[in-house]
């Protein structure tokens, strides 16, 4: 920390993210990266022509991208914000929209840039802690009086509460913003889009990173209503216009596009997920009922650092949080079949000591 650091920063701890090796060639299973490439029609979008073309600004209103997710979800382009990753919608929502008298309310183990968000902007918040079985209880949230933003799936938990309990929530606290992360609804959980036409308190962050292989392009977008999506905006052309560069919005136009190709391999990471999750159980893990591209497991004996420490060793990277609540569980992304067949025999070598 340099002596220039104002004080309200000092105190300040960043989001911490997976590690990203160069040391060695390892299986990553620690980020939730998709194991497939974006799709052919994405990597011919990418052309020569278009990286020439990066001597001019991108388009800051990202109109033919927006134009696109509104057709695919069934709202207005006035109803989506584009973000640099869904990360930045996120950290557009607490800027705009959470300060010390507009509190924001969020599980204690979920997504950890919630808490460095409100920390970052000194917003006063609460993390409401899971049900003993790692479940979101929805009642927890109805009248909160605060803003709200709960992951659906839950990460690291990947459990999910239904479109049902979403309502209550929303329905309950009208003078305050529910945010639902969706960023891996697309393996399993059912989307609250359609609810934010009803409710304007309502509003859905989705993310390109996870089921469109897109995460090195940082790509998301938010839907809502559209003066929640205004606000979203003017904070944009205060802090960065050209937030989403031009061959990220060509990417992500493509990715619409080639829509087939992802649901596809959508379905091979949730069939992959399955014979995982039944492997591990076979194995003695307990497995958290996943609707996510990952699993969250802990063995009955062995320490979860342990088991981390064990996998790397042996060329594996999953990921692993210190959090008393949870530090006997690893997460584990859903890789592709050779990968998760390999995981599994490592995993095997390591409970059975050998
Ligand atoms: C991965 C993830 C994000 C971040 O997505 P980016 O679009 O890559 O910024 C947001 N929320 C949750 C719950 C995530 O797991």
């Amino acid at each position: 920390m340099s002596k220039f650091l104002i004080d309200k920063l000092k105190s300040l701890e960043a989001y911490v993210p997976g590690e990203q090796p160069r040391d060695k060639k390892y299986i990553k299973l620690n980020t939730n990266e998709s194991p497939y490439p974006p799709s052919e029609h994405t990597l011919d979008s990418i052309n020569r022509a278009e990286v020439e073309n990066l001597k001019l600004y991108s388009d800051p209103t990202c109109k033919l991208l927006k134009e696109k997710i509104a057709d695919k979800f069934g709202v207005l382009p006035e109803n989506v914000y584009i973000g640099n990753g869904s990360d930045e919608c996120l950290n557009f929502f607490f800027m705009a929209f959470c300060d010390n008298n507009k509190r924001v309310v969020f599980p204690d183990i979920t997504y950890g840039f919630y808490n460095v968000f409100s920390q970052l902007y000194g917003i006063s918040y609460s993390e409401i802690p899971l049900t003993e079985n790692f479940s979101v209880d929805y009642k927890d949230y109805v009248n909160v009086n605060a803003n709200v933003v709960i992951a659906n799936p839950n990460a690291p938990t990947g459990k999910t509460i239904s479109l049902d309990e979403i309502e209550e929530i929303v329905k309950s606290n009208k003078d305050y913003i529910v945010v639902i992360d969706e960023a891996y609804v697309d393996f399993g959980g059912e989307t609250a889009i359609k609810l934010t036409e009803k409710y304007d308190n309502l509003l859905v962050v989705r993310t390109f990173s996870k089921s469109y292989s897109l995460a090195g392009a940082r790509l998301g977008f938010a839907i809502g209503n559209k003066d929640i999506i205004s606000d979203l905006e003017m904070i944009k052309y205060s802090t960065n216009p050209y937030n989403v560069n031009r061959l990220t919005q060509i990417a992500g136009v493509s990715a619409i596009e080639s829509a087939k190709y992802y649901e596809d391999n959508c379905k091979k990471i949730i069939e992959t997920r399955e014979y995982t999750n039944n492997e591990l159980e076979a194995l003695g893990f307990e497995v958290l009922d996943s609707k996510a591209n990952f699993l969250f497991a802990k063995h009955p004996e062995l320490d979860g650092e342990y088991i981390y420490k064990s996998l790397k060793d042996k060329g594996i990277l999953v990921r692993h949080f210190t959090k008393e609540r949870i530090k006997d569980f690893n997460r584990i992304t859903i890789g592709s079949d050779d990968e998760m067949k390999e995981f599994i025999n490592i995993i095997k070598v390591i409970v059975k000591g050998e």
